[in-house]
This record gives C-alpha cells, sequence and structure tokens, in this order.
C-alpha cells in the first residue's frame, strides 16, 4: 500500500512521506487453517467486530480532534502574546533574518509539540494500547516522538530559512513561484534520502528471516521485472501489532518493504497477494506519480496561499499581531492556512490515492490470476487492523487514502478477465505466466 503526503511540503515539511496507513492488529483468527482454497472461491466480507466499530467510530473523533489541534495551536500562539515573544528572542538570538528565522520555527516546533503532548499520548499511544495495537512501552513511544520532532525541525527549518528568510523577503511578488519551482527538486531529494537516512533512525531493515517464504516472494518480484535486493524485512513489531508494507524511495532507494508482523501473521498465500500488490505501486511508478502531481499542485496551493496572505494581513492582520505578510511571524498565519487548505482539498488528494491503490488491487489480481488469495488478504487485514468494511460517506471523502476493504473484497470477488477471455491491462508487465495458471 502507499500513502504520499505531499501536502506535507506546504506546511515547510519537504520529506515526501510514503508509507501505509496504520492498520492494528488485535485477535490472531485461525488464519493458518484456510490455505486450501480455490483462485475463484468468492470469499466472504465479513461483519466487523464491535471491538472494531467502535474503534472506527472513536476514531472519527480522534481524527476531528487532531484536527482542530492542528488548527488551535497556530491560531493560540497568534493572538496570544507568544508568538510575539518567540519572535523577539528569534531576533535577538537569531543575529540576521535566515537564522532568526530558523530559531524562530524551531522555537514554534517545539512549543507545539510540547502543547500537543497530551492528546498525542493519549490518541497516539494509550488509545492505541487500549485497543490491543502498540506494542511500545511509554519510553519508546516518547523516545521515538521525539526523534521524529528532531528529524522534522532540522528539515522543517531550514526549509523555512530558505522559503521565508529569503525568498519571502527578496521577491515580495514572486517568492511562492520560486518556492514552488523548488518543490520537486526538494521532494525527490527527501524521498530518496528517507529509506536511506531518516527510516533507520527508528527500525532496522535487512533480508527476510524466514528462507523459504523469501525465496517464493523474490520469484514473485523477479516475474515484476523487481531486483531482490529491493525487498526488506523491518522489525516494525518494535512499535506495533498492525500488519502491514509499502514501497517507497526513488531511484537507487527505491524498495518495498514488509513488515515483520505481516510475515508472521499472514500465510505465505496471503503474503504474497500484498506482496503482488506493493509490486504493482513499485511497476507501476505511483511513487514517482506522487512527486510529480504534490510538484504540481504545489505551483496551485502556493499561488492561493500568497493571495490569500496578501488579502488578509492588511485587514486583519492586527487580530493576528502580524503587520506585514513578509513578518517571521506570519509563517504561522501561513501554517494555519496550509493547515485549512489541507483538510479542504483532502478528498482530492484521497481521490488520487484511492485510484493508485485500485490500480495496484488489479496488477495483484493479474499477476498471481488468484483472487481469492488477495481478497482473504483484506479479510485477514480487516480482522488484525481492526477495520469496518464499509466506512461512511464522510469517512470516505475526508480520510479513505484506500478503497473500504468490503469494496477491494468485492472487486478480488469479480474481478477475473482471463476466464472469460477479456484481455488484462497489466499482463505485459509480467516476464512469464501467472503461476496459478
Ligand atoms: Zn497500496
Amino acid at each position: 500500500m502507499l500513502r504520499i503526503e505531499c501536502g506535507n511540503y506546504l506546511r515547510l515539511m519537504v520529506v515526501g512521506y510514503l508509507g501505509m496507513q496504520g492498520f492494528g492488529s488485535q485477535v490472531m483468527a485461525d488464519h493458518q487453517s484456510m490455505t486450501d482454497y480455490s483462485p475463484l472461491e468468492i470469499v466472504e466480507i465479513r461483519e466487523p467486530s464491535r471491538r472494531a466499530i467502535a474503534f472506527y467510530q472513536g476514531g472519527q473523533w480522534v481524527w476531528a480532534g487532531s484536527q482542530l489541534l492542528s488548527i488551535l495551536i497556530p491560531l493560540c500562539l497568534l493572538i496570544t502574546p507568544i508568538g510575539q515573544k518567540l519572535e523577539a528572542l528569534a531576533w535577538r538570538y537569531g543575529h540576521g533574518r535566515v537564522r532568526s528565522v530558523i530559531l524562530f520555527v524551531m522555537m514554534v516546533m517545539i512549543a507545539s509539540f510540547l502543547m500537543r503532548l497530551p492528546w498525542s499520548y493519549w490518541a497516539g499511544h494509550v488509545r492505541l494500547r487500549d485497543y490491543g495495537l502498540s506494542n511500545q512501552s511509554f519510553a519508546a513511544w516518547l523516545g521515538d516522538s521525539v526523534k521524529s520532532l528532531a528529524v522534522m525541525v532540522v528539515i522543517q527549518s531550514v526549509v523555512a530559512g530558505v522559503v521565508w528568510g529569503i525568498l519571502v523577503e527578496r521577491l515580495p511578488q514572486s517568492w511562492w513561484l520560486w518556492t514552488a519551482c523548488l518543490t520537486t527538486p526538494f521532494l525527490v531529494a527527501g524521498i530518496f534520502l528517507t529509506p536511506l537516512v531518516i527510516d533507520p533512525l527508528f527500525n532496522q531493515f535487512g533480508a527476510m528471516q524466514n528462507q523459504a517464504l523469501e525465496a517464493e516472494i523474490l520469484a514473485l518480484a523477479s516475474r515484476a521485472g523487481v531486483e531482490g535486493s529491493r525487498v526488506f524485512e523491518v522489525d516494525k513489531s518494535r512499535q506495533t501489532k498492525a500488519v502491514n508494507a509499502y514501497v517507497t524511495g526513488l531511484f537507487g532507494s527505491k524498495r518495498i518493504v514488509l513488515w515483520d508482523t505481516l510475515l508472521n501473521t499472514l500465510p505465505p498465500r496471503e503474503v504474497k497477494a500484498v506482496v503482488a500488490h506493493e509490486l504493482g505501486h513499485y511497476v507501476l511508478g505511483h511513487v514517482r506519480w506522487g512527486v510529480l502531481m504534490g510538484g504540481i499542485s504545489s505551483f496551485g496551493g502556493l499561488f492561493l496561499l500568497a493571495r490569500v496572505l496578501g488579502w488578509l494581513v492588511p485587514r486583519a492582520g492586527q487580530i493576528f499581531h502580524v503587520a506585514e505578510a513578509s513578518n517571521v511571524s506570519a509563517i504561522l498565519l501561513a501554517v494555519l492556512l496550509i493547515t485549512l487548505g489541507e483538510i479542504l482539498f483532502s478528498p482530492v488528494s484521497n481521490l488520487v490515492s484511492r485510484t493508485m491503490e485500485h490500480e495496484a488491487d488489479r496488477f495483484a489480481i493479474e499477476m498471481t490470476h488468484d483472487p481469492a488469495s488477495v481478497a482473504h488478504a483484506f479479510s485477514i487485514l480487516q480482522t488484525e487492523n481492526l477495520s469496518v468494511p464499509f466506512p461512511g460517506l464522510f469517512y470516505r471523502l475526508w480520510r479513505a487514502t484506500h478503497p473500504g476493504i468490503g469494496q477491494r473484497i468485492e472487486f478480488a470477488n469479480t474481478y477475473r478477465p482471463w476466464v472469460s477471455g477479456n484481455s488484462e491491462v497489466y499482463q505485459d508487465r509480467f516476464q512469464s505466466k501467472s503461476m496459478a495458471d
């Protein structure tokens, strides 16, 4: 699976993070006992457990609370004297605009982290432990949180130093255009470096432990033209009980990463179905498409940001204690507007993501000619990750980066063009005939 948050750039983050939506795991159902079935078997869509429904319903409020905090924290820094005090401190110790911007962003990020910490602790740790989804102690969770804060502080403060320290001041009319031009190279560098430099700070990546399964997975990868050295196992069991896999990186760092929890929980046939889906992302160049779309949409997003800032500051700057759009503290106003923009446009980015996920599902079915294994894999994911098969309209529009599990199982239950002699979309991508034939 694959998730692209190119919008993070607009939050002055610039590392395109690719990964999969958090799934959780709870009850280990008797997955081993159902390995003997026909490739064309119709797989039943299971009713969600009461626990899964509670996790989904509570999750809606948790999502709303998280969005609200992302708006309230910069707003609070703007309308109280805190933002001004941080800006004064930054100018006093920064000596020059670029260093003052860097210092300001560092202080704001640390202040925001601390303001958010009680919520993050409950929503990102306590709640997941209550549902049996987290494998971490409090100390390990806090350690990971501080580490990712440190990584983000370094990246965001440098980006803000370039954009707000130099471009906004020197090119007040066209800074947004120059920033948009820099977005794609920044995204490319960020996504290239993330699996090499950042991911190893949190987990260990290596060859697969189960050698019998590894041979089968590498054979599958080679059928899709993917070298075996590109497939990694990661020790995600350090953090979570969720089962997952993802595609990340670009050029030399491009890779498929399988969580150890996935390899240890799913039967081999379903593991191969998930790997085939990831091979779809890899072969169809979905990371590249994500970067391209992030780069293109940054032109529209930054243009709008510059226009709205230019309109808002003369009219309402006093409320936010921002005298001019180029002020250092106007960064907070930009962050606030970007957050609102991301929420507003997330139905569009989710739709793009769901389209890519659907094509990766099609790829997996055509590659294996074993749609039942794809459907069974989804069914296991539903149980392990406390998902509901058919989420509501609001969730589908605003939150769903993947099609609902029920919809994916329905597709696997009905998509089998080779049976009726119809042509397949991706057959020319495979090196030899399907093994399941
Ligand atoms: Zn995917």
